[in-house]
Formats: structure tokens, sequence, C-alpha cells
């Protein structure tokens, strides 16, 4: 378990953002961050942010985005007493700004990240310290009671991965039935996509264009693409659900069957 101060200092917390729509606070959170290009980071936030909003409910958001910075995760929080205009689903302005930056390597820790924020921030007399917090220590201090759990960076890379590469497939065909173009459709498929490291993204859409699938299930050792047996030392390791491999006969992507 890691705590979320571990990610976070003071200097990173600003108690009363100034801006009141979206870019503006970005762009200060952003400032926060020392000897990096802030101008790369906003405009990939930006970028996402354009794809769906990322407001939670509950009046907070968290604009993010994959960024190769070398420095692992990054975050910086600011609330905002007048309420920010964030697009959100409920249509409630937020008060409560997550500004996260994590590296390609590093992306299990920005989901574990992501589902413990929002454990915490369900709870309302969380939420409410959090509002009431009077300086950027005590934020800190009242953000250290949020837990992180860490799986291996590896394996998890992987999980993730594997779910999402499903899903990207799905979308593909979706795309083939649909014969024509659908914004929304495009736009679900940039954001997976803006989630899975190229290595993984190159190889999938060869496969797609080579075989029409690039992830399958393995059910009894069979890959379900060729259908040729596997070897046994690979079909040892693929005992974890929801983990991807490759195939040795036809090079898909395999996984256990989901669930
Ligand atoms: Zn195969």
């Amino acid at each position: 378990m890691k705590k979320l101060s571990e990610f976070l200092s003071p200097e990173n917390v600003l108690i009363e953002l100034e801006g009141t729509d979206a870019e503006s606070v970005i762009k200060e959170l952003a400032g926060t961050f020392k000897n990096i290009n802030k101008d790369v980071i906003v405009e990939r936030v930006l970028h996402r942010e354009s794809m769906d909003s990322t407001a939670i409910g509950h009046g907070i958001a968290f604009p993010h985005a994959r960024i190769e910075t070398g420095k692992g995760l990054m975050i910086a929080v600011g609330k905002s007493g007048k309420g920010i205009d964030f697009s959100a689903f409920d249509g409630n302005p937020v008060s409560l700004v997550f500004l996260v930056v994590w590296q390609p390597s590093t992306p299990i820790l920005f989901t574990q990240l992501f589902s413990s924020l929002i454990k915490s921030f369900r709870k309302q007399d969380f939420r409410n310290k959090i509002l009431s917090a009077g300086d950027k220590k005590e934020m800190v201090e009242i953000l250290s009671a949020i837990k992180i759990k860490i799986i291996e960076e590896a394996e998890a890379e992987i999980v993730c991965t594997a779910s999402i590469l499903r899903k990207l497939q799905e979308l593909e065909r979706k795309r083939v039935v649909l014969k024509r173009k659908s914004p929304k459709l495009e736009k679900e498929i940039e954001t997976l996509r803006s989630d899975v490291n190229n290595d993984y993204l190159n190889r999938f859409d060869r496969l797609i264009k080579r075989c029409g699938t690039a992830i399958v299930d393995v059910i009894d050792g069979v890959c379900q693409g060729c259908y040729m047996n596997l070897s046994t030392g690979l079909t040892n390791q693929i005992k974890y659900k929801n983990h991807v491999y490759i195939c040795e006969n036809c090079g898909r992507f395999i996984a256990l069957k989901e669930d």
C-alpha cells in the first residue's frame, strides 16, 4: 500500500483556484509542476478532456494524461469555492480538481489511484473534510488517508491491456458493421487507444488487418484464433484471468476467457 501523499506535496496544492473553466484550472494546476514542459501537459490533458469529461460526479474532476515525463506519477490538486464548469454528466459545477500525469510505464499506479479516489470520494464526510481544509499542509494530510493498492507493475500493465484490447476489438467490429464513420465510436476508440502502449497498438493493428481478430481466448490450452495447441510451457503460464500473452503459432494476443 502506498499513500496518496507519497505523490503529492503541499507545493502542488492550490487552496483556491482562480479559473472558472476547465482549461484555465488545468493550466493553473500544471503550473505547480517543477522542471517539466507544462505546455505539453496542458495540451495532452485538454485533448483527453475534449474526448470525454473527466468529472466523476460529487463535484470532483480528474483531468489526466499519459505523458513521458521521466517522473512516474504526478498529482496536483485544487479547490474552487465558486465552482468550475467541467461539463460533468450530472451538470454540477466542480469544486475539487485532481490533475494526474503518469508515465506510460506506470499505468497501474494510475488505475489504482483512480479507483482509490473514487472509493474515498463516495463518502460525503470525506469530501466535506477536504473542502474545509484551510491550508496546503492540511489538505495533504487529509488526502494521505487515501491508500493506493500496488500490484506488481509488469503484471498489472498486462491485466489492463487485456481488457482494453478486447474492448478495442469489439469497437473495431462495430466500425466494420456500421460501414460509415460514427464520431462517437471514433472518440471511444481514441480514448481507449490513449491508454495502451504503442508496441501493443502496433501489433493489434497489424493483427486486425491481417486476421480480423487480434485477441482471442485460450480454452483448454488451445488458441481460439488458430485452433492449435499451445506449448505446455506457455499453457502453464496462462493461469491468471485477463493476462495477455502471444500465441506461438498465429501471433495473436491470447488471454483466458473473461467471465
Ligand atoms: Zn493462435
